[in-house]
């Protein structure tokens, strides 16, 4: 989209404005939320537009999905009920067999389904140290391999993947790069124009913002047989964002940057407030400069890290879940991207087989003021470890 003297819009106005939406018979500038089943058919018994049922989407859904599409730079997007639903429309996608490379610690979820897929001789999985590109490159199978999975910044331990070269890899293999950058939205990082071949989100999270909708959005640069693979799982599965979802997604999307940003500056100020405080062994966050992955993720959003850190507390499990009991402002609450902070013991959340350090805490920072948190984790601490 260009203004009048053909600038390129920024992506903050194209959402404020929801692509400049305008209602064509009423001129509302609000869409509509349309709940049909079903369409009624033409004369001839055809198509009258583009739906003839819930399950292939709706109106609602699909100016969701060209919001997201303009953001992410992509030939198109689809959105699903859910990340999960999402995730799973491609690992159903793929071929009997296949062999795929994830990482080792990602996402609890999508691990469990790799791994599901492996036990039933679905899929081979190999699994390669999340960030490390030599590990990649010696899990890959040329020319059989045909899928590469890369979650940036990793959860929970916010390891930084570079897209582009992980690109390269998969592509030299013949293999698709599939992105999970949850944490940073594509507000921040168009996984697209770093090389990945399918952009996965879980709208859940920073695109929503309000903690009200669960959502996955998967975004293409080339849509292609798989592609239509994928949008077929989803209508055979019934998989697809119900419309009043889509609608809230459509709402929380209009603030995203401004979401983000602020969230992005107090994650920061709390990492810098806790890194080397006597009652946290280890501040995990990507905007640090110390952070292996520093420069990395400073290319890959812009300079604008998220909400999203870990601190590992002193005194291990017991005492990470007592700090996690002691916060009177952030919710003990899984989930992450929404306005209001959250704080969870990870172990506790992943359950058992999923490696994660017992004394960490993941922080989902929303967009209360930063002193009132860092108040809120001092104390914590201080009745905990002293
Ligand atoms: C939440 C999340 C998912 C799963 O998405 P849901 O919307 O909860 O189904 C996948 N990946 C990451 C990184 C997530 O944070």
């Amino acid at each position: 989209m260009t203004d009048r003297r053909n600038r390129p819009l920024s992506p903050a106005t194209r959402l404020a404005q929801a692509l400049k939406y305008v209602d064509e018979r009423t001129g509302a500038l609000v869409p509509p939320i349309q709940p049909t089943a079903t369409y009624a058919r033409d004369a001839d018994y055809g198509k009258r537009r583009d739906f003839i049922y819930r399950r292939d989407g709706n109106e609602t859904v699909e100016l969701a999905e060209a919001i997201i599409a303009d953001l992410e730079e992509a030939e198109a997007c689809l959105l699903f009920a859910s990340g999960m639903s999402a995730c799973h429309a491609i690992i159903d996608a793929l071929g009997t067999g296949d062999h795929v490379v994830v990482p080792e610690v990602m996402y609890h979820g999508v691990l469990a389904e790799f791994r599901r897929a492996s036990a039933l001789g679905r899929l081979e999985v190999s699994h390669y140290r999340a960030a490390d590109l030599d590990d990649l490159r010696a899990q890959m199978r040329p020319g059989e391999t045909t899928l590469v999975w890369v979650e940036t910044p990793n959860n929970p331990d916010w390891d930084v993947t570079d897209i582009a070269a992980a690109a390269a890899i998969a592509h030299e293999a013949g293999a698709r790069l599939v992105t999970d950058c949850t944490a940073t939205p594509p507000c921040a990082t168009r996984a697209l124009e770093h090389g990945a071949d399918i952009s996965f989100h879980s709208a859940t999270k920073y695109l929503g913002g309000h903690s009200d909708v669960t959502a996955g959005a998967l975004s293409v640069r080339e849509t292609g047989a798989f592609w239509q693979a994928l949008a077929e799982r989803r209508m055979l599965h019934g998989t697809v964002l119900h419309s009043f979802d889509a609608w809230l997604l459509i709402r929380g999307m209009r603030t995203l940057p401004l979401r983000y940003a602020r969230q992005s500056e107090s994650a920061m100020k709390i990492a810098r407030h806790f890194d080397g405080h006597p009652g946290v062994a280890r501040v995990l966050y990507p905007g640090l400069p110390a952070h292996p992955g520093h420069e990395i993720a400073k290319r890959q959003t812009g300079g604008q890290f998220g909400g999203m850190l870990s601190l590992v507390i002193r005194g291990g499990e017991r005492a990470a879940i007592d700090v996690a009991r002691g916060c009177a402002l952030f919710y003990p609450a899984t989930s992450l991207g929404g306005v209001e902070s959250l704080i969870e013991h990870r172990k506790t959340v992943s359950g058992e087989g999923f490696r994660v350090d017992p004394a960490l805490l993941r922080l989902s920072v929303g967009i209360e003021e930063a002193d009132d948190l860092i108040a809120d984790l001092e104390q914590a601490l201080a009745r905990v470890t002293g």
